[in-house]
């Protein structure tokens, strides 16, 4: 009762009083001018927030829906695509793409690794029959950033859509979809957006519009070329996720109150913050170089039960989330992103020590806090690498 519940997880992620105030908005109709209005305003707000100067598309589903309704609407069956697999998200893209009868060609990473470009070139090389590349921005299960700037340059040279998974990455560090020739980009509304689960949002480039319109409307539900025809006249295709949209309203303003730059510098800040404070409790992050900004990974000990550790940091009220597929038990993993701040970290961070000193001993710096909250302020202060440098 006297402890404040922490949400540290990779989605769903806290809430600002602002989205709550406007999610707890009675409703309104879906086909009448004033969701007309609030749709018009999203939309700019949302291409800015994507980067792109295409329609960016709200979908009544989680994240998975949105892959789905992108898989379905570029690939036909018995196409090949090149899947990038290297976690659990990785994963569903193949799984994704298999249901759907499309033939997969995976080119397989270390969980914790980016993808090499090279070995994309090469299988993208070795096999022309490859119509697209489907891959992550940020894999979520280990808090990997994947090349994908460099992939399009692969895919832009080529006729291969280069598709991108950005649920843990739009709002949480640059991915500017036109700048960097991704064809679709997507996400989802509980992760970087401080938005309730619900609602996705995916866009598409000229020429993945083109392939979508020659297979036609493949999907009943996720039919994105009839969702185009509703988003110009302010709708969508079914009953719209009224408050969400309302909620994302308010979420995009607050970015915007701060500009884009800022928010993805508290990002950097947040992760520089969680990997010294984890360094100085004698941990290691999970992932070395090309981390993502909204979660770290942190490796246990031998010996150190994950489920333990969370069970312990959750009397401090802190919420962590564990490890996926083979990686259950064997590490942490703390979401920053979205509503986040210094603070947070902080109470993430002696939970974590409390939760590592109840599953088995260990050694620490008595001055992790201290050590973490410096590297926040100087993070804060130098800045972060630039979209170019991802
Ligand atoms: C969370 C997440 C998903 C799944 O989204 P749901 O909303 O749970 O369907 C897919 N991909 C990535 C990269 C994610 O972080």
């Amino acid at each position: 009762m006297h402890t404040k519940l922490r949400l540290l997880t990779p989605g769903p992620t806290p809430l600002p009083e602002a989205v709550r105030l406007a999610l707890a908005q009675d409703m309104i109709h879906h086909r009448k001018a004033e969701f007309v209005r609030v749709m018009e305003e999203l939309q700019p707000r949302l291409q800015r927030l994507f980067g792109t100067r295409q329609p960016v598309l709200p979908l009544a589903c989680s994240g998975t829906g949105a892959m789905v309704a992108v898989a379905t609407s570029l690939f036909a069956p018995g196409e090949r695509v090149l899947v990038v697999e290297g976690g659990k998200f990785g994963e569903r893209w193949r799984e994704i793409a298999e249901s759907l009868g499309v033939q997969v060609t995976v080119v397989a990473v270390p969980w914790g690794e980016p993808v090499d470009p090279a070995a994309v070139a090469a299988a993208l090389e070795a096999d022309p029959s490859i119509r697209g590349v489907l891959v992550q921005v940020s894999e979520t299960s280990t808090g990997v950033l994947h090349p994908v700037r460099q992939l399009a340059a692969l895919t832009r040279q080529r006729s291969v859509l280069l598709v991108a998974d950005g649920i843990s990455a739009v709002g949480v560090s640059p991915c500017p979809m036109d700048a960097w020739g991704l064809d679709a980009l997507l996400t989802g509304s509980q992760k970087g957006l401080m938005l309730p689960p619900g609602l996705a949002l995916v866009a598409l480039s000229e020429r993945a519009w083109a392939k979508a319109e020659a297979l036609g409307p493949r999907h009943f539900y996720f039919n994105l070329l009839a969702e185009r025809d509703k988003n110009r006249q302010g709708q969508t295709l079914f009953t719209a996720p009224v408050n969400l949209l309302r909620g994302l309203a308010v979420s995009l303003a607050l970015f915007e109150e701060v500009g884009m730059e800022a928010v993805f510098r508290k990002q950097w800040a947040l992760t520089a913050m969680v990997r010294h404070g984890v360094r100085s409790l004698g941990l290691e992050p999970l992932v070395r170089e090309h981390f993502t900004w909204g979660l770290t990974a942190v490796s246990l000990p031998a010996g150190v039960d994950g489920a333990q550790v969370l069970q312990a940091a959750a009397r401090y009220g802190v919420v962590l989330a564990g490890g996926q597929g083979h990686l259950k038990g064997r590490i942490v993993r703390i979401g920053h992103m979205g509503y986040v701040d210094f603070g947070d970290i902080l109470a993430g961070l002696y939970a974590l020590r409390h939760g590592l000193l109840d599953a088995g001993g260990f050694s620490a710096c008595p001055n992790y806090l201290e050590i973490a909250m410096k590297a926040y302020e100087d993070a804060m202060s130098t800045g972060y690498p630039w979209e170019e440098e991802l």
